[in-house]
């Protein structure tokens, strides 16, 4: 590993924004084009706002991010929250899966992280919180 960042951050809305800007800086040492750094953050915004909205649903809980850059420029995002967890990874993984409210939600967070990322993995305790893995 070359280098690493950690930030913990209160899960709300407003910090969304903020776990985008902070991915981007520190990537700018990669020197990524735009349309690069526009897919990790997408995939990083998809994977905080499940944290807000289903890891915790009823409080604000701590969410974290790490990032690491590898040899050969490969960038390696966790998303981690303490939150209620998911039971079934592979159904939750699945498109157009929601547990959420179906006139807000899509289902379509995982899909759009696997589209925009080469790898994504899914680690999760119920009752104990998830980690998502992005790598690209
Ligand atoms: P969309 O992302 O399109 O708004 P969504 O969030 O329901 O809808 P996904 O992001 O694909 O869709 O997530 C699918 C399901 O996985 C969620 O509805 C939820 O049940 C579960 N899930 C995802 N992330 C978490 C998490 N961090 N903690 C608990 N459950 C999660
Ligand atoms: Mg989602």
């Amino acid at each position: 590993m070359l280098n690493q960042v950690k930030i913990t951050f209160a899960g709300r809305s407003v910090n969304e924004g903020f776990a985008r800007a902070a991915l981007a800086a520190f990537l700018v040492q990669l020197d990524p084009t735009v349309p690069q750094l526009a897919d990790m953050k997408t995939a990083v915004s998809e994977a905080v706002t499940n944290c807000i909205v289903h890891a915790y649903p009823d409080k604000i809980g701590p969410i974290t991010m790490t990032a690491a850059i590898y040899e050969g420029g490969i960038v390696r995002i966790t998303i981690t929250d303490r939150g209620v967890g998911i039971p079934d990874i592979a159904k939750a993984m699945e498109p157009m899966f929601t547990t959420g409210d179906a006139e807000e939600r899509a289902g379509l967070g995982f899909a759009v992280m696997q589209s925009f990322m080469d790898k994504v993995k899914v680690s999760s305790t119920p009752g104990r919180g998830t980690r998502v893995t992005l790598t690209k």
